[in-house]
C-alpha cells in the first residue's frame, strides 16, 4: 500500500468535503498555501496542540496556522476573552478600549514602533507600509529580497494579472550580500522609497538574516534616504521583542500579523512618528486608512490575551523546544533550520535544496500526516507553547524516520 493509498483510505471525508468545494471554488480552494494534493484534509476541530479531522484522524499540530497560533488551538486565556468580547457585539464603527491596550502593548515590545496601525491581513499591513513609505519620500521604487513572502498583493508579488508597469516598481535584492545589494540599486538610490526585509524569511526557508547584513541595511538606507522596512508578520515570535530585539537594529517601519491576532485576522504596520504622521487624518491630506474590521476587538481582544501569555519564560522556553528539535534531527542527514520556534525541515544538506527554497522530500508531508503530524507541505513548521519535550522528540524521530527511508517515500507518493 503507498502512502497515498493509505492517505485516500483514511480520508474519506475530507474527499466528499473537497469534491463538493470544486463545484464552489475554484481547484476546490480558498487559500492556495492549504492545498495539497489530492486533496487536503478537512479540518473538525482544535484543541491545544491537537486537531482532528472529518474524518476522525487526530493530527500534532505543528504548524498553528501557518505558525499563527502560538498558544496551540482554543486555549483558555485566548477562548475567555473572545467570549468574553462577542458577547458584548463583535465590530463597531467606532473605536473600542481594546486596540488602545493592543497598540500599547506592542509598542512595549517593539519601541521602533512608535505609532500603529491595524489591519485585517499582513497583505494589508505590507500594502499600507509600502504605500506609506512611497508618501513619505516621494519616490517610487521599493526594493525586496529572493525568496521573499510579503504577502498576496500587487506591489509584492509578480506574474498574470499584475501589470509590467507596477512589477516595474520593485527590484529584488540578493540576500545577505551587501555587494551584491549595492550593485543592485546602484544608479537609482534615489527612486528608492524603501527596502522591504524579512528579519527571519519564513516562506524563504526560515533563514536569519546576518545582523550584520540588518546593521548595514540599515546605514545605506539612511545614507541614500531610503526606508528600512522589517517585515515580521512571522519573525516577530522568534523572540520577546521580534528579530529586530534579538539583533538591535531599528527599522522606519514594521509589519506584524499572525500571532499578535491570537488566531483571529488581525495585523498591524508601524514605527516612526513622523512617518505614521501621514495617517493623522486631523492633518490636510493625511493617507486614508479605511477597513470595516481594522482594529476588530474580538481580534484585538485574542491578540491582547495571546501576548500576555507570551511572558519572556515563555519565549524562553518556546526558543529551548526549537533548540531540542534542532538537536533532536542532527545527524539524520536532514537539516532543520531553526530560529525560536519556527524550523524549515530540509530532506537533505545538499546546497541545491537550500538555495531552491523547495524541500526535497515530496513525501515528507504525507509521511509526516500519517504518523500524525501536522507541518507545511513544504517542510515549514512552528512549535506552540503547548507542545511538550515529548512532542518535540516525537516529532523528531518521526522525522528522521520519514528522511531515512525517504527513497521509498518519494516512490510511494508517486506510485
Ligand atoms: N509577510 C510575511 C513575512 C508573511 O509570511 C505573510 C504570510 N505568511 C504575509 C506577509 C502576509 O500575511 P497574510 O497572509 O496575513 O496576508
Amino acid at each position: 500500500m503507498t502512502l497515498l493509498d493509505e492517505y485516500l483510505a483514511r480520508t474519506p471525508r475530507s474527499r466528499e468535503l473537497f469534491e463538493r468545494a470544486t463545484a464552489s471554488l475554484p481547484g476546490g480552494s480558498t487559500r492556495t498555501t492549504v492545498y495539497t494534493a489530492p486533496y487536503p484534509p478537512y479540518i473538525a476541530e482544535g484543541r491545544g496542540l491537537t486537531i482532528r479531522d472529518v474524518d476522525g484522524n487526530l493530527y500534532r499540530d505543528f504548524l498553528g496556522n501557518y505558525t499563527a497560533l502560538i498558544l496551540g488551538h482554543a486555549h483558555p486565556a485566548v477562548v475567555e476573552a473572545v467570549e468574553k468580547q462577542v458577547r458584548r457585539g463583535s465590530a463597531f464603527a467606532a473605536p473600542t478600549g481594546t486596540e488602545v491596550e493592543l497598540a500599547e502593548e506592542i509598542r512595549s515590545r517593539l519601541p521602533s514602533m512608535e505609532r500603529l496601525r491595524f489591519t485585517n491581513s499582513g497583505t494589508e499591513a505590507t500594502m499600507f507600509a509600502i504605500r506609506v513609505a512611497r508618501a513619505f519620500t516621494g519616490r517610487r521604487l521599493i526594493a525586496t529580497f529572493e525568496r521573499a513572502y510579503h504577502g498576496t498583493h500587487d506591489g509584492v508579488v509578480g506574474g498574470p494579472g499584475v501589470p509590467d508597469a507596477v512589477r516595474a516598481l520593485t527590484l529584488e535584492l540578493p540576500w545577505g550580500y551587501a555587494d551584491g545589494v549595492e550593485r543592485a540599486i546602484r544608479g537609482r538610490e534615489r527612486e528608492l522609497a524603501a527596502i522591504v526585509i524579512e528579519p527571519v524569511q519564513g516562506a524563504g526557508g526560515v533563514r536569519a538574516a546576518d545582523p550584520a547584513f540588518l546593521a548595514f541595511l540599515r546605514d545605506l538606507t539612511t545614507r541614500i534616504g531610503a526606508l528600512l522596512i522589517f517585515d515580521e508578520v512571522i519573525s516577530f515570535r522568534v523572540g520577546y521583542g521580534g528579530a529586530q530585539g534579538r539583533v538591535r537594529v531599528r527599522p522606519d517601519l514594521t509589519t506584524l500579523g499572525k500571532i499578535i491576532g491570537g488566531g483571529y485576522p488581525l495585523a498591524a504596520f508601524g514605527g516612526r512618528e513622523d512617518v505614521m504622521a501621514l495617517f493623522d487624518q486631523r492633518r490636510a491630506g493625511a493617507l486614508t486608512h479605511g477597513g470595516t474590521y481594522n482594529g476588530n476587538p474580538v481580534a484585538a481582544a485574542a491578540g491582547l490575551a495571546t501576548l500576555r501569555e507570551l511572558t519572556h519564560a515563555a519565549c524562553e522556553r518556546l526558543a529551548m523546544l526549537g533548540e531540542r528539535l534542532r538537536g533532536a534531527v542532527a545527524g539524520s542527514g536532514a537539516r532543520v533550520a531553526v530560529e525560536g520556534s519556527l524550523f524549515q525541515v530540509w530532506a537533505d544538506e545538499s546546497i541545491s535544496a537550500v538555495a531552491t527554497g523547495i524541500s526535497q522530500a515530496p513525501g515528507l508531508f504525507l509521511a509526516l500526516l500519517l504518523d500524525g503530524f501536522y507541518i507545511a507541505p513544504r517542510g515549514m513548521g512552528a512549535i506552540p507553547i503547548v507542545a511538550t519535550e515529548d512532542d518535540v522528540d516525537e516529532l523528531a524521530s518521526a522525522i528522521r524516520l520519514v528522511l531515512a527511508r525517504r527513497p521509498e517515500t518519494e516512490a510511494a507518493v508517486a506510485t
